[in-house]
């Protein structure tokens, strides 16, 4: 019997070259309008004779290249667990193995999927629990919601939001994780937050690239963290929405939600380069780091991005344009497609949990600079 792949699913991406003896070789499509790609997430079905093969054969072409050397492809049996299995990267090829003894049926991911499905599951179990409200912010290109959840009734508007780029998986399950922890009324920790701030959680900014299994961008193969200068209705309604809602309540503390391709680690990236840069509003992004570093050790400062020069800032970035137009605290979170090398798991690699544990780690450690984030924050 001839095994069969199929990603025509909910955020899937594959497509199938050959089949040759006990070896699959595959390609990962393109983001629809755009040359970026890297996502995948496929079923194989019809394996239980021996041990095959998989090769993504367009590997070497894909948007971070030096995202494969080191990684390795998560894979799981009841669509729950995905465990890493050993994967090689050569001339360009990614590949791995699967034995049928180990199932007959298969899914492979990039990184354990978060699918549309599930975050319609996430805003029904977060839109009607007590304390929070929801709100519609526009519509996606494809017609999509972009929800809304803010819970807690302090001065400081905190604003924390996610899947700017779809194919980063981790960022929603982060996002469920501080959910549950805004959620959960009994914790100290939580109330301090609640008074302080008022929190504004977008968990996924791009639900059409993550429908339709994209990397990077939205329906129109928009990349939206570079839209944050000029969104419009018609590359980007997704940053418009986001963005004149942000404009409404002023934003003190800001953190963006990405994953990274190629670093093995957690990190926080800043705002350096803006044009209203100052040294006091710079430190407390600093601060954060360093305290969130000093709380778990699922992250670390010595790895991340470099900085840009004085007033060299890209303010087509969210980050870069929260931090200049409204003086916030404002930070991109990168979680690692690898593992955070510094406390590997060789089973699950970086995963759905250790996501979901650092934004708990994020809010204990922001609940310790209560007293040093400024409320202000209005444009
Ligand atoms: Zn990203």
């Amino acid at each position: 019997m001839t095994p069969s792949i199929n990603a025509a699913f909910d955020g899937g991406n594959i497509h199938f070259v050959a089949v040759d003896g006990q070896r699959i070789d595959l390609e990962i499509v393109r983001d629809h309008g755009s040359d970026f790609y890297q996502w995948f997430y496929f079923r194989a079905a019809g394996l239980r004779e021996g041990r095959w093969t998989f090769r993504i054969v367009n590997a070497g072409g894909s948007a971070y290249p030096m995202g494969w050397p080191g990684y390795r492809t998560r894979a799981s049996t009841d669509r729950g667990a995905w465990r890493q299995i050993e994967t090689r990267y050569d001339d360009g090829v990614l590949a791995f193995d699967w034995d049928g003894a180990d199932g007959d049926v298969v899914w492979f991911a990039y990184f354990a999927p978060y699918t549309t499905e599930r975050h319609a599951s996430l805003i029904a179990r977060f839109a009607n629990a007590p304390g929070f409200t929801h709100r519609e912010l526009g519509r996606s290109l494809d017609g999509q919601p972009i929800d809304l959840l803010t819970v807690g009734s302090g001065s400081r508007p905190a604003w924390i939001y996610a899947r700017q780029h779809p194919g980063e998986s981790m960022c929603e399950w982060l996002m469920e994780g501080a959910l549950e922890r805004l959620a959960d009324a009994t914790d100290p920790t939580t109330r301090a937050l609640l008074d302080a701030f008022t929190f504004h959680l977008v968990p996924n900014m791009n639900p059409d690239g993550t429908r339709r299994g994209h990397l990077r961008t939205n329906a129109a193969g928009v990349n939206l963290n570079r839209e944050w200068h000029a969104p419009s209705a018609e590359r980007s309604p997704e940053v418009l929405g986001v963005l004149s809602a942000m404009d409404g309540t002023g934003v003190a503390y800001a953190m963006d939600v990405h994953g990274d391709e190629a670093i093995p680690a957690n990190f926080i990236a800043g705002f350096e380069g803006i044009p209203n840069w100052t040294d006091a509003q710079g430190e407390l992004f600093y601060e954060f780091g360093r305290r969130l570093a000093a709380h778990t050790p699922d992250f670390q400062t010595e790895r991340g991005y470099g900085k840009a020069a004085a007033g060299r800032a890209n303010l087509s970035m969210s980050t870069n344009q929260i931090a200049e137009r409204f003086g916030a605290v404002a930070m991109t979170l990168e979680m690692p497609f690898k593992d955070h090398d510094l406390n590997p798991d060789p089973e699950f690699g970086w995963s759905p949990e250790r996501s979901k544990a650092l934004a708990h780690a994020t809010l204990e450690t922001l609940a310790t600079m209560i007293d040093l984030i400024p409320s202000g924050g209005r444009r």
